[in-house]
């Protein structure tokens, strides 16, 4: 099958050799071919001089137009490009973890644009990110059935994301049932989420090498977790023998979070409210911990953001910073992937400095293995994070 071409502007092939896997509007020659297309059809992209360089997929809708899928020309789009993609980054995952838990698929990192999979052992909750991804859903899903087979598949086509592409959104059991909160098991903790109306796709898995950071310093100490959804920090901290707190403003992720300290035999305290109002609360009341930690949602969601999400970087720092005990620890997380790790870092230390404490960095991280960034779309890593110990 011949598809429409999508030609790029002179000069705009290096990066695409390269590697790049996105091309902007103002790269490609404008034609009345491409005003014809449905959002999301693929397309052979060619250089001005009609060289075939591969295929992707073309959304007049979205700034970034195209997203390309294969960097190779008159690659057929089919059952066995998915299956191939989907084998590349199961293996990728079997070298990993013990367990079947885990990101499956992240985007560009493992070379399927628009597509994430998150795996909870036999049940798969897939999100369609782009217009382009969900024509070729049909094809991908039996991709997925030939390769993981899983008995459950859940749609979680419910993310923000999806209006910039003309999308609507929904949430579909494609195959199975789910009529129950799902188990997990990470760092030898047992979670639960609940994959049908929890954030994202109900688990944040790219926290996971960062939860055994902190459950490595948890014996005998008095943890806060603070923006802690069901508990992802909290818990192993208190397996680990610490004292753990909870912070949230969602009931059912509270309720989640005191079902799974069940499992795991432990207790926890659980605290619902602004997490703000809740940090200024638990100061007026002289309450100290020996590791504070915050890994709130993101405040940057766009470059226009920056300086408005850095101060709320800063307040969340400072208000933390309260509740360390001197000689503490601090650990703050990001997950704006406009926020770069040195703006981030100085908005916390800013936080720590107007708390009037002083503080040296012990660690910087970031998301875990199953989260891996593509090498074209720039060094930083959306999830960055940062463990402080508080100098007095
Ligand atoms: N630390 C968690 C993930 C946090 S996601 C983990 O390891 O899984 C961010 C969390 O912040 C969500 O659970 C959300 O409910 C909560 N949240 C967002 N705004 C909040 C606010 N103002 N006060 C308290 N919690 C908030």
């Amino acid at each position: 099958m011949t598809l429409p071409s999508l030609r790029l502007n002179k000069g705009c092939e290096t990066a695409m050799r390269r590697g790049m896997p996105w091309i902007m509007t103002h790269e490609i020659v404008p034609s009345s071919n491409l005003a014809l297309l449905a959002p999301g059809e693929l397309v052979s992209i060619e250089t001005v001089r009609g060289e075939l360089l591969g295929v992707g997929y073309y959304n007049a809708l979205s700034h970034i137009a195209c997203r390309v899928l294969a960097a190779k020309p008159n690659t057929a789009i089919d059952h066995a490009f998915f299956a191939t993609r989907l084998r590349e980054a199961l293996h990728k995952r079997d070298t990993l973890y013990p367990d079947p838990y885990y990101r499956l698929v992240h985007s560009e990192g493992d070379n399927l644009p628009g597509l994430l999979i998150d795996r909870f052992g036999e049940l798969l909750v897939v999100q369609l990110g782009t217009a382009g991804m969900e024509r070729l859903w049909p094809v991908l899903l039996g991709a997925i059935e030939e390769v993981i087979s899983p008995t459950t598949i859940v749609l979680r086509n419910d993310t923000g994301a999806r209006e910039r592409e003309g999308l609507v959104q929904n949430v579909q059991v494609v195959k199975g049932s789910v009529d129950a909160l799902v188990k997990l098991r990470e760092n030898n903790v047992t979670y639960l989420a609940d994959v049908l109306k929890g954030q994202k796709t109900g688990w944040f898995f790219d926290q996971r090498d960062n939860r055994a950071l902190i459950a490595a310093r948890a014996k005998g100490k008095r943890v806060v977790d603070i923006f802690s959804h069901s508990g992802g920090f909290g818990l192993p901290a208190a397996k680990a023998g610490g004292t753990a707190t909870l912070v949230d403003s969602s009931a059912l992720a509270l309720d989640i979070a005191q079902q799974a300290a069940g499992l795991n035999e432990v207790s926890i305290e659980c605290i619902k409210g602004d997490a703000f109002a809740v940090m200024e609360q638990l100061a007026k009341q002289g309450r100290y911990f020996d590791i504070v930690l915050a890994d709130p949602p993101a405040f940057v969601k766009s470059r226009k953001d920056i300086a408005s999400g850095m101060k709320g970087y800063e307040k969340v720092a400072r208000l933390a910073c309260a509740l360390v005990e001197p000689l503490g620890e601090l650990f703050v997380a990001s997950c704006s992937h406009h926020a770069s790790r040195g703006a981030f870092n100085q908005a916390v230390m800013d936080g720590v400095r107007k708390a009037g404490r002083k503080a040296h960095i012990i660690a910087q991280t970031s998301a875990a293995a199953d989260h891996p960034n593509h090498p074209m779309l720039g060094q930083n890593t959306y999830l960055k994070g940062v463990l402080l110990k508080l100098d007095d």
